[in-house]
């Protein structure tokens, strides 16, 4: 064997993950800056990946695992297989990235009937000795040899019922010694073999297990979910260590926890723990443990040494750990670590204090917080104002509120889901199989287990919100249907919970939107020192530029003008000026437009100031404010009925000498009618085969200069307004769809010649400045003309990817994009996130030959992918300036803008 498959934990390489998992390589570092792990060794993944190539372990791979457990045994002086003082091991799966429960573990290996009676003398405790058989023949049973777990289940009740006992933990060495005799039954009986004593057997069948647990279906669906790819986590590691007992007796326990509250980020002890247990008790919730503060009384030796294991974890890894521990006869050994997955809550406030700590710099405190965890923040809470009482409280597992349907199993929540129904996932604890139903449900609640249960930390790597451990509620997932107090709880009744408080509430109650903390701001305050990418939103409106200030924009990129017709009382004269049969009707209507149009401005302007305001001039094709010819056609018809019911009314007055009492008149009617009649010529006269492509952007603006004219008055009259006022306005006329430098110049000349006119007339010198949007991909060739006379340059990077794709989004994603993106045809969809490979050249061309007719080019892309970490990672590289995004993604991108800056060096 020329490579080497197997590291001792004084061996491996604790920052090689790739090769030895991420528990494995944790195990070998904990183990080397002198923490006290049990001793053990690692296979690696590259093992892994040989046994399933040639479906069979390496050649001569046992031989190195028996040295191997060779040196174990000399360390702990106990022998595998031996009467005398038997070694036991456990056998962990662990791969570089983290898949909390995916994957299979065995503990206690190296049972059988000799060194069981070995370990019960050594122990002088009987009871100890079967209780460790049992979990072994059960766990080894399910895992290596697939014997259902239901089957151990089943028996295990049965005797739990004959001793007259609901947890196991009353059980005494009888009740234990005929469970582990079952279990060998069931054992033989399903797989017609003994169950195997020799413990090498044990150990090569163990092995084998949790190799293939990593194409298991459990494992295979959770990296698909999470965009894992093998590249990422190339199989699985395993990890054999010492067996250390936490259910000896009273002064042993096991437990886990975080250096910091993960749902909060406080610097405090947390997690939970479990005396006289085993480890995988905890987190399977069969017991509820007890919050680890409890301990101080209990046992405060220990936990003045757990809080120094807390310490050095924090201290040597400078990030946030996910640690699990045993307590031997008073002796505390540490068995895992990992980074902590927290919400983003608890990701902000933990890197600012860690910083200010002085555990980590200010450029680690903003590389660790993920950008787009940030989202998770705009989750909304329960309105304050409620005054619903709880029907039930549970441990506060997962913050958020949520409000859904209550569903009992996770197909089902699937099945609800799909349909667009928001369900809450109800059980009485979950297991990895239950994954799906995550997904699919606003929010999770369980009867059973702690803050460390497995629904509690999956929905908090999920940002879904939480209620675990809700004991006053009595599941009965059969019957579809749960019991609180004399409330029943059925399929689809609507409950709302708190994952921030635990509470549990009957039907939906409001949710409100959560505050900035102090923190998230200072955080964002470091990360906009530390970028130079500038974050702006699109805006268009006077409310939602007070929404983007709120969310820290620097300023408002993209302002579309259109946004502001399409209101009630102005849509009408919009569609006046759009009928207008001649230049002097137009311009009627248009002068109707301009003061309105003026006021939006002003006010946007001084919402803003000192900060820029990009207005874009009218982009869209004029029926887009029309009604569409089918809608016209059926108003119509029902017109013309209405109009011969009007006449018969009239004539039946007529006859009987009548007024017609009040009723609309048929004049009246004739006259919609026309109007009617006149928009669908209109309408049709307007007909584009494709819109996208059409009569619309700059081509408006030189086919109906007058519109132009009338928009490009209102910003400068409005920014004449601003400085006599002495507001310090920083406005930008962008004039959309350009493809050639002679657009620009006719539309500067309509600029300069309402420039000269204020100017003259109010005597002030107007400041503002003049763009062009870059979004066909002529406009990219030919960016060097367009700079000449554009001051800046703003990508339309959704008009721009749709040109450079040659399909519309609409089409795309309604038909075929999806089964692109499935097939890996395309990676992403490229509206979502901007295609680097092929618009992004277009791009970096526009980008360069702008800057070389004119250097001091202000270049921002504005577009939905504008808010992308990934995209703004490329707006850097690129030399853009700033981004501009809707405003609720602000704060993520101004953190990434930082990142992007950081990652430059
Ligand atoms: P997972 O990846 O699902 O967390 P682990 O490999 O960490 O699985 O094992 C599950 C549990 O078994 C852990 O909580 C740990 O406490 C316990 N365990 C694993 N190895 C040992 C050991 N050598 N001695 C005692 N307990 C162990
Ligand atoms: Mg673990
Ligand atoms: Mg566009």
């Amino acid at each position: 064997m020329s490579k080497q498959y197997v590291f001792s934990f004084e061996e491996g390489d604790g920052k090689n993950k790739h090769l030895l998992g991420g528990k494995g390589a944790n195990l070998c570092e904990m183990t080397q800056f002198g923490l006290n792990v049990p001793p053990g060794f690692v296979i690696s993944t590259e093992a892994c990946l040989e046994y399933q190539d040639i479906h069979a372990l390496p050649a001569g791979l046992l031989d190195t695992v028996r040295q191997y457990v060779g040196q174990l045994e000399q360390k702990t002086g106990k022998g595998f297989g031996s009467a005398a003082g038997p070694l036991l091991v456990s056998v962990r799966s662990g791969s570089a990235m983290s898949m909390p429960g995916m994957m299979d573990t065995i503990l206690n290996l190296g049972l059988n009937q000799e060194t069981l009676q070995g370990l019960i003398t050594q122990s002088g405790d009987e009871r100890f000795g079967y209780d460790a058989y049992r979990r072994f023949i059960q766990l080894f049973g399910k895992i290596a040899l697939g014997v259902p777990d239901a089957l151990f289940d089943a028996a295990f009740e049965d005797i739990k019922r004959q001793a007259g006992v609901k947890a196991d933990v009353g059980l005494n060495a009888e009740h234990l010694k005929e469970a582990s005799r079952r279990f060998l039954d069931v054992v033989r009986e399903h797989t017609g073999k003994p169950f195997p004593e020799d413990v090498y057997t044990q150990l090569e069948y163990a092995v084998k297990a949790v190799f293939d647990s990593w194409s298991g279906k459990r494992a295979m669906d959770y990296r698909r979910e999470f965009r894992i790819t093998p590249a990422m986590a190339n199989g699985t590691a395993v990890n054999i260590v010492t067996m250390v007992f936490g259910n000896m007796g009273n002064d042993c326990a096991t437990g886990v926890g975080f250096t910091r509250n993960p749902g909060t980020g406080e610097n405090e002890m947390f997690g939970e723990y479990l005396v006289n247990a085993q480890g995988e008790d905890v987190v399977a919730g069969i017991r509820t443990p007890k919050p680890v503060l409890e301990m101080q009384q209990e046992m405060p030796g220990l936990y003045r040494q757990l809080v120094e294991l807390r310490d050095k974890l924090e201290g040597h890894y400078q990030e946030v750990q996910d640690y699990e521990y045993t307590i031997e006869k008073g002796v505390l050994y540490c068995l895992q670590t990992r980074n902590g997955k927290m919400n983003a809550a608890a990701m902000v406030r933990s890197s600012v204090e860690m910083f200010r700590e002085g555990l980590i710099s200010k450029e680690q405190a903003l590389l660790r917080v993920n950008p787009d965890q940030l989202e998770q923040l705009l989750h909304p809470g329960l309105d304050p104002k409620h005054k619903q009482t709880p029907l039930a409280q549970g441990l506060p597992a997962s913050p958020g509120a949520a409000s859904g349907r209550c569903v009992f199993d996770a197909d089902q929540a699937v099945i609800l889901g799909r349909s667009g129904t928001k369900v809450i996932l109800v059980r009485e604890e979950t297991k990895p199989e239950d994954i799906h139903g995550f997904f699919a449900s606003e929010g999770v609640l369980t009867s059973r287990g702690g803050k460390t249960s497995h629904a509690a930390v999956v929905a908090r790597g999920m940002g879904k919100a939480c209620v675990a451990g809700a004991e006053g509620i009595q599941v009965d997932a059969r019957a579809r249907s749960a019991k609180i107090g004399d409330v029943v709880l059925r399929e689809g009744d609507i409950i709302t919970i708190d994952g921030s408080s635990g509470n549990v509430y009957l039907g939906e109650i409001p949710t409100i939107k959560p505050e900035f903390s102090q923190e998230l701001r200072t955080l964002l305050d470091w990360a906009d020192e530390t970028a130079t990418l500038k974050v702006m939103a699109n805006a268009d409106t006077p409310d939602t530029a007070r929404v983007a200030q709120e969310y820290g924009a620097m300023g408002i990129g993209l302002c579309r003008t259109e946004r502001m017709f399409n209101d009630v009382e102005r849509l009408p004269i919009v569609v006046e000026m759009i009928l207008a049969h001649n230049l002097e009707e137009r311009q009627a209507a248009l002068d109707k437009l301009l003061p309105i149009q003026r006021e939006d401005f002003k006010e946007i302007f001084a919402i803003m100031a000192p900060r820029p305001v990009t207005v874009r001039l009218l982009d869209p094709p004029m029926h887009e404010f029309l009604p569409s010819e089918h809608q016209l056609e059926d108003e119509l018809r029902a017109l013309e009925q209405y109009l011969l019911s009007v006449r018969g009314r009239t004539a039946a007055c007529n006859a009987m000498r009548l007024d017609n009492p009040g009723g609309i008149t048929e004049d009246q009617v004739a006259a919609i009618i026309a109007r009617k009649n006149r928009m669908l010529r209109k309408v049709r006269e307007l007909y584009e085969v494709n819109p996208m492509l059409g009569h619309r952007g700059v081509r408006l603006g030189i086919t109906y200069p007058e519109i132009y004219d009338m928009q490009i008055r209102a910003i400068l009259e409005a920014v004449a307004d601003c400085q006599q006022q002495g507001i310090p306005v920083l406005a930008e006329i962008m004039v959309p769809q350009v493809i050639t430098s002679q657009e620009l110049e006719f539309i500067y000349r309509l600029v300069n010649k309402s420039q000269q006119d204020i100017e003259s007339r109010l005597g002030l010198k107007l400041s503002f400045k003049f763009g062009s949007m870059v979004e066909t991909v002529r406009a990219c060739t030919r960016a060097g003309e367009l700079a000449k006379i554009a001051e800046f340059f703003s990508f339309g990077t959704n008009d721009l990817t749709q040109a450079a794709f040659s399909f519309s989004r609409e089409d795309a994603e309604n038909k075929f994009l999806p089964l692109y993106t499935d097939h890996g045809i395309l990676q992403d969809n490229p509206f979502e996130v901007l295609d680097v490979k092929g618009v992004g050249v277009l791009m970096r061309m526009a980008v360069e030959q702008g800057r070389e007719t004119n250097p001091g080019l202000k270049v921002g892309i504005c577009g939905e992918q504008g808010g992308h970490p990934a995209s703004i990672n490329f707006c850097q590289k690129i030399g853009i300036n700033y981004v501009s995004c809707s405003a609720p993604r602000v704060p993520i991108a101004r953190l990434a803008a930082a990142q992007a800056k950081l990652k430059e060096k």
